[in-house]
């Protein structure tokens, strides 16, 4: 293409990165595995943060921030936890030109230092539960950086709860995840599988993870966030103790949770065309883009004061944004809000004031209509909803049409190699099995699924009894 995007059919990696660069998402910075977040993608980002932070708020929790270093000794408290994540971590030595005491980590995730400052506060049972979140920047170092999906220093929120029973942690746990996968579903229009990560995939120091998982147009898997069930693992090592109703002296259950400025990466890849990003309206930092179009002076003032009457008419209920700028034509700005993918773009021309009306065209179907002023209101609203379900249901579908039951392991390899599925096979729960399909084909367990039912059948890898499939795939 003319703008320098690759196709998707080409190359489906060089077409995010176009997109990604292209429409001033993000850029990459002169540190290597870091990137710098661009104003028109931290706008998205902080409507995920602004609409995701409610529905945070709006079940029990409250914010709070925690320190960004974390004493080397505490993340040699929780062994499976440190052994998880200390390799990618970055390690302050040197502070004020000293050698420093003892080694701070700049935090991978911030269980320890958190659960820390829980063993002060916590003392009876009517602490708790204790249901706090943190909106914070986490570095883990990576060698193989992509933008949004995996850099060496990211954002996240990140839930953590203590709880005084086991069944009050797994309901939080099953909660939280709940509100990603409405919150993907609704919101970013990602229909999302959900379930439970197999032993191999959990989080370091977790009994279980639970997580929901996208299918991107390239069919691989992208984890777009996790909800943990810690169990006592922390408690015990960091002494979070509370005493009961009964008198009694005992370790709370806690749970973490947490998604990223990946989400971003993975509104990109569901929903982007070979012309450029298609933004889901609610996430959107502009809804709707109003271009004038005029030839001269006077049909300028005329046309610019419809396009603010229709503006101010919109009012609150969308983003409206004028692109007035007068060093270029209406068709570049056409192909420039299409690029940064625009739910909606009104177009206003001397024929359009003359008549009254406006002409609307849809980002995701390219489709033209002409209303009239007096329902342009109501049109554009609805078109912004019939957007953000029309990209749920193209989707859902495409998922779904790419979902399929395997139960031949070369089939199953052949298929994952080209074009790419989401294979439900049949697993018999050993780890061996699970890493050798992984060496075979590079897919893995991405999740077993809530909801799916028992039914016996052939390991896919060893051919032993199975009672029910598993989502394998190739992922991010
Ligand atoms: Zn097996």
């Amino acid at each position: 293409m003319e703008k320098g995007i690759t196709s998707r059919a080409e190359d489906f990696s060089q077409w995010y990165n176009d997109i990604v660069m292209r429409a001033e998402l993000a850029d990459y910075s002169p540190v290597k595995g870091c990137m710098v977040i661009r104003p028109y993608g931290y706008a998205i980002w902080e409507n995920i943060q602004r609409l995701l932070d409610k529905r945070i708020k709006d079940a029990g929790h409250q914010n709070a921030y925690f320190p960004l270093f974390i004493p080397e000794s505490f993340l040699r408290k929780e062994a499976d936890h440190v052994e998880g994540f200390a390799p990618e971590c970055a390690v302050v030595t040197h502070g004020g030109g000293k050698k420093l005491e003892e080694n701070l980590y700049v935090r991978p995730t911030s269980e320890t230092i958190m659960y820390a400052m829980y063993a002060k506060w916590i003392r009876s049972w009517r602490d708790l539960p204790m249901l706090i979140n943190q909106w914070a920047n986490v570095v883990r170092w990576e060698m193989r950086t992509r933008l949004f999906l995996r850099t060496t220093e990211f954002l996240w929120q990140e839930g953590h709860t203590a709880h005084a029973t086991a069944e009050e942690a797994e309901e939080e746990t099953l909660k939280m995840l709940g509100i990603y996968k409405e919150f993907a579903e609704n919101v970013l229009a990602i229909p999302v599988y959900d379930g439970v990560k197999s032993d191999a995939e959990k989080f370091a120091g977790a009994l279980r993870t639970y997580t929901i998982e996208a299918m991107m147009q390239d069919r691989k898997a992208l984890q777009l966030g996790t909800s943990h069930s810690l169990g006592q693992n922390f408690a015990k090592a960091f002494d979070v103790k509370f005493q009961s109703k009964e008198g009694t002296l005992e370790y709370v259950w806690q749970t973490s949770w947490g998604v990223s400025t990946r989400l971003i990466g993975a509104v990109v890849m569901a929903h982007g065309d070979d012309k450029g990003l298609i933004l889901p309206p609610r996430v959107a930092p502009i809804g709707v883009v109003i271009v004038p179009i005029f030839k001269d002076e006077a049909s300028r003032a005329k046309v610019l004061a419809v396009a603010k009457q229709c503006k101010e008419a919109i009012g609150d209920a969308a983003t409206v944004h004028i692109d007035d700028r007068e060093q270029y034509t209406p068709g570049w700005k056409f192909n420039d809000w299409e690029l940064k993918g625009v739910p909606l773009r009104m177009e206003i021309g001397p024929r359009d004031v003359e008549k009254q009306q406006v002409v609307l065209v849809r980002r995701d179907e390219g489709k033209k209509e002409i209303v009239a002023q007096s329902a342009m209101k109501g049109r554009v609203l609805e078109l912004l909803d019939e957007t953000q379900r029309g990209l749920f249901e193209r989707c859902k579908k495409f998922r779904d049409d790419n979902t399929l039951d395997v139960d031949d392991l070369r089939e199953f390899a052949a298929k994952m190699e080209s074009p790419g599925i989401f294979a439900r096979s049949h697993w018999c729960g050993s780890a061996d099995c699970e890493a050798a399909v992984k060496d075979q084909t590079k897919a893995t367990i991405r999740c077993i699924p809530f909801g799916s039912n028992e039914e016996k059948g052939k390991c896919i890898l060893c051919g032993k009894e199975s009672n029910r499939r598993v989502i394998f795939a190739r992922s991010y």
